[in-house]
């Protein structure tokens, strides 16, 4: 009977203790201190609290996928990275689990990229969630290599190289990068020069600086590269440079692996992060390749040496090659999103059930009831599922590029893909910090994977377009479309926005909008996204006019240095505005009311904790008065509690597998094992 009852007593503070995820308890009852391990394999929702929903709207679209995925790798444990591994021995297994992806799984990357490019990003996310440096070498190959391929070239290379990317019998690298010129790409100085008579290009490295470095895939693996050098046509009265254009170069024999006559392949070593790629340099001394290794889509050479080109210039050829490989960042911003995803998800976790402290002669309570554990995390949670709605119209307009090459749609993903990745990767790389300081020492642990995804995510911020390059892309275009609009012409979509704010700031500020504090009012999404696009107008309106001041003593570089901070500071604006803009039409398109409502919390919490965190310029033009500021911060208090009391819900429609929350022990590790505490469960 006892028994019974300490049976019955052990099952009601269970109950109670996941309970605690979803209701309004800030203090546990139960006096007992619940155990990780207890709860590793418990079901953080209980059934009665509805998450379908709210699941299907963040999984929906390519679950299937992500499931198939999800399972093979969980049924294959010779697939899965241990926590410890050598980098010779990661590259290895990484590309095994390529190979293995494609040719067990099932997964055809590149048709997917070429046919439906939102299911390859939603490839790109779960295989992530496996191991980054596997997402990043099939984003090599695929992405990159066979990007490049498929979309520099013309059908005779389609039809020639297709089936052997796609199967990875031709495995390739993207070699772009040299070791002086990095995010300058115009500045590389590897040539092409034409040979008439052999009817070939002499692929050449003219000096080390000139050395293509950090390519991926070049170490070890990699038998092709598109290599971008500068097309030179020689002539009695000097060579004519035609600008940079794209090459395929056999760097690797196709039987015996071994490397081609006057190729030179060194390898970049271990890095801080992503050891599963085998990033290389190449050197080419005099490479002979044929003419029709050209990728000629934006320029073609004739067998008499006639060079022909739609674009007139080489700055717009540039433009149109660059355009054309904004697939990878898309993907960057995506896979960025995926690890914000993990990190919140295992701290969350965490922090539900981790106890300290507590008031006296009480139990202890979660570190979650903890205000400033509140403030660390849920916002974070937030900025995910803003990020989230973002990068899905984000994909939605890429494969709208890619089905009717329209110009401003080409410019507007041009500028958007650049705009979130910088501003994503840099958010998701300071989060995954702070989510690892939130566990406290566990989750320094290995396997508690905030290590690994620290630093191998770490480089997001800078390949594909180092982040501060990028932004200067968006404030560039978004003084273009500031002239533009006082030319009286049409705005992009993304733009449109401006047309009206602009108005609303060139006008006075509303005394009355300005002191209004009311709890509605701050809720509000109008109130919300006016605030934040009131922001970016004044931002782009004084960068303008200071860039016209500076521009005549200093001219347009040094002007444009003088504003560089304002520009930045311009561009993250605007993309915040995006992501609020996107995420009020998430939760408009959302017909499940408790899923909305749930969605609504969060975007009050993602767009009240942004108008705090910036409040000195929204004080400075007095736009908010001192009484609303402070009743901002408190809503950001109250939001954030009341995240809290969901959050568990929260981060499970995420949907990311127990199994990929944690590092897979390696042998070696057997011994200590019982020791660890997963803490993401
Ligand atoms: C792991 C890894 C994998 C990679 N894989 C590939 C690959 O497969 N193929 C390939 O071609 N390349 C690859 N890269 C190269 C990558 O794309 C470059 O590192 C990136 O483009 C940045 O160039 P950089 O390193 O020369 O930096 P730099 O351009 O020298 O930048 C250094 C710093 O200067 C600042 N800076 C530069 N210009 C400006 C400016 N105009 N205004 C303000 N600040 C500026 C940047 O913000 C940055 O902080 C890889 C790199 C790494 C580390």
């Amino acid at each position: 009977m006892d028994l019974l009852k300490s049976e019955d007593a052990m099952v009601a503070r269970r109950i109670q203790c996941l309970a605690s995820h979803l209701v309004a308890s800030p203090i546990l009852a139960s006096e007992e201190t619940l155990s990780l391990e207890v709860c590793r394999n418990q079901n953080a929702a209980p059934s009665s609290v509805k998450t379908d929903a709210l699941q299907e709207i963040m999984t929906g679209a390519g679950r299937e996928d992500r499931e198939k995925i999800f399972k093979f790798f969980e049924d294959r444990p010779d697939l899965q990275t241990p926590v410890e591994i050598s980098k010779d021995a990661h590259r290895e297994l990484t590309y095994k689990q390529l190979i293995a992806l494609v040719r067990e799984c099932g997964v055809r990357p590149l048709e997917l990229l070429m046919k439906d490019p939102a299911r390859y990003f939603t490839v790109v996310e779960a295989i992530g969630f496996i191991d980054i440096s596997l997402g990043i070498k099939m984003g090599v190959h695929f992405s990159l290599w066979g990007g490049s391929v498929m979309n520099l070239g013309t059908k005779k290379h389609q039809d020639k190289y297709f089936a052997g990317i796609d199967n990875i019998e031709f495995p390739g690298c993207f070699a772009m990068t040299e070791l002086h010129h990095g995010s300058n790409v115009q500045g590389i100085q590897t040539t092409a020069t034409f040979d008439k008579e052999r009817d070939e290009f002499v692929i050449n490295t003219p000096n080390e600086g000139a050395t293509k470095w950090w390519i991926g895939n070049a170490a070890v693996h990699g038998k092709f590269a598109t290599v971008f050098a500068k097309l030179i046509l020689p002539s009695v009265s000097g060579d004519a440079d035609m600008g940079v254009h794209a090459f395929i170069v056999p760097i690797r024999g196709m039987v015996d692996h071994s490397v081609l006559p006057g190729v030179e392949i060194r390898d970049c070593g271990y890095k801080v992060g992503l050891n599963g790629v085998d990033n290389g340099a190449l050197r080419f001394h005099s490479v002979r390749i044929p003419r029709d290794n050209l990728l000629n889509r934006f320029g073609d050479l004739s067998r008499d040496g006639k060079y022909t080109s739609t674009l007139p210039t080489i700055n717009k050829r540039f433009a149109a090659t660059l355009g054309e490989l904004v697939g990878g960042r898309v993907g960057l911003a995506y896979g960025s999103v995926g690890v914000l995803k993990v990190s919140v998800t295992i701290a969350t976790r965490y922090s539900l059930l981790r106890r300290q402290f507590g008031p006296p002669d009480q139990p202890e309570v979660s570190i979650l009831d903890y205000q400033s554990q509140q403030q660390k995390l849920m916002p974070m949670l937030a900025s995910a599922y803003a990020f989230h709605f973002a990068t899905l119209n984000l994909m939605d307009r890429y494969s709208e590029m890619k089905k009717t090459h329209e110009d401003d749609i080409i410019a507007d993903v041009h500028a958007l893909s650049a705009g979130l990745k910088a501003y994503i990767t840099s958010y998701t790389a300071k989060a995954i910090s702070t989510c690892r300081e939130s566990c406290g020492g566990h989750g320094y642990s290995a396997v508690n994977k905030f290590g690994a995804l620290r630093n191998d995510h770490d480089i997001f911020q800078t390949f594909e377009g180092d982040n501060t390059v990028l932004l200067q892309q968006v404030a560039a275009d978004l003084l273009k479309q500031y002239k533009t609009k006082f030319e009286g012409a049409t705005l992009a979509v993304t733009w449109n926005y401006l047309r009206d704010s602009m108005g609303t700031y060139l006008s006075q500020t509303n005394p009355v909008v300005t002191h209004r504090d009311e709890k509605m009012h701050l809720r509000d999404p109008r109130f919300q996204l006016d605030a934040f696009q009131f922001r970016t107008a004044r931002l782009l309106h004084t960068a303008a006019l200071r860039l016209r001041k500076h521009s005549k003593r200093l001219g347009g570089f040094g002007a444009w240095n003088r504003c560089l901070n304002h520009l930045l500071t311009l561009a993250e604006s605007h993309i915040e505005s995006v992501i609020l803009a996107k995420f009020n039409e998430a939760v408009k398109r959302c017909e499940d009311p408790h899923a909305r409502k749930l969605l609504k919390l969060l975007r009050d919490l993602y767009a009240l904790d942004r108008i705090w965190n910036d409040i000195g310029t929204f004080r400075n033009q007095d736009y908010v008065a001192p009484n609303k500021a402070k009743a901002i911060h408190k809503q950001v208090e109250i939001l954030c509690a009341e995240t809290r009391q969901v959050a568990g819900q929260l981060v499970d429609a995420f949907g990311i597998p127990d199994s990929l929350l944690r590092a897979p022990i390696g042998l070696q590790s057997r011994q200590y094992s019982e020791y660890t505490h997963y803490v993401g469960f």
